[in-house]
């Protein structure tokens, strides 16, 4: 029997350091001390599910190095079950991320591991007991699109978060229970929110920032609106908290609407801390009187 949540994506180290400005080609500019966070998508939304309680897998990869051991322990101490997280030959992937004062970031993604993760790494997975497989996208999308196929056939839900959006085979969008997107991925797929059901899945969600989010099924739309916070620190990973919960909920049982509802107030008090997995809530909090 494996977890009733199976979340597929990348781990990284992200790397970032403060600098005054970003140097043009061939300068050198002194920055603050680097910060060193786990971060990830896969395991951002893995750490999400399992703040809220959820019996959560992740399938990826990190290398063997110190940044890989790094990732493993923030993922296990916050309650997820790495035994699907392979050690590849690979680097560990880093996001390196340089923050100039007007808080805009420069990114540079080395996947290393995380392109390593690969069919034969899901073939191996026993899918017996799973509730929902979660995918994002920071993998490659051949071993996504596997998954996905191998995941619908064993009867499990399937949720995908397509961010960013990419180009999918017809039949694998038809395996999908759930399609999770932002409103700018949402208007590159489909003229309306309706028109993301004509794609394929079975129903789609889309998250409307500091609007709440959109759940989309045949039976017509349902707006789930925000909870509104006092202060917004931080919204960096805020759309792997909402699909991290919203994945736990539906494992859980609940309908999507009301897996949704749940997943807003987790990414609502997400944007309240700084970073993406230190600011995730636990259910406690969640269910605190005060949200
Ligand atoms: P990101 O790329 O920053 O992780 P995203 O673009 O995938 O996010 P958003 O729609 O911006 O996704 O945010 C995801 C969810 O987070 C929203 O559906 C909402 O529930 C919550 N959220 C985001 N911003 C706010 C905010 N300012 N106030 C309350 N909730 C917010």
């Amino acid at each position: 029997m494996t977890n009733p949540l199976l979340v597929l994506g990348s781990a990284n180290a992200d790397l970032v350091v403060e600098v005054g400005r970003r140097p043009a080609g061939g300068e050198t500019v002194l920055g603050g001390d680097t910060v060193v966070l786990p971060g990830g998508k896969g395991a951002n939304t893995a750490v999400a599910a399992a703040r809220v309680g959820a019996s959560v897998a992740l399938i990826g990869a990190v290398g063997g190095d110190g940044y890989g051991s790094l990732l493993r322990e923030s993922l296990e101490s916050s309650g997820v079950d790495t035994k699907l997280v392979k050690t590849s030959a690979r680097p560990t992937g880093i996001a390196y991320i340089t923050v100039t004062p007007d808080g805009e970031n420069s990114i540079v993604v080395s996947p290393g591991a995380n392109a390593d993760v690969s069919s034969s790494d899901v073939d191996a997975v026993s899918f017996d007991g799973a509730q929902v497989l979660t995918c994002s996208l920071e993998v490659p999308l051949e071993t996504v699109v596997h998954a996905i196929g191998v995941a619908s056939k064993a009867g499990v839900r399937t949720v995908l978060n397509l961010s960013p959006v990419a180009e999918l085979p017809a039949e694998t969008l038809r395996q999908l229970t759930v399609l999770i997107v932002n409103e700018h991925e949402a208007a590159q797929l489909a003229p309306g929110f309706d028109g993301l059901l004509q794609l394929g899945p079975k129903s789609a969600v889309v998250t409307l920032g500091a609007r709440g989010a959109a759940v989309v099924t045949e039976e017509g739309i349902t707006e789930v609106p925000s909870i509104e916070v006092a202060e917004v620190v931080d919204t960096t990973g805020a759309g792997d908290a909402f699909a991290g919960a919203l994945s736990a909920r539906l494992a859980e049982g609940d309908t999507l609407v009301d897996a949704a509802k749940y997943a807003a107030k987790v990414a609502a008090l997400s944007v309240t801390k700084a970073g993406a997995q230190p600011s995730y809530p636990t259910a406690a909090e969640v269910s605190s009187p005060a949200v």
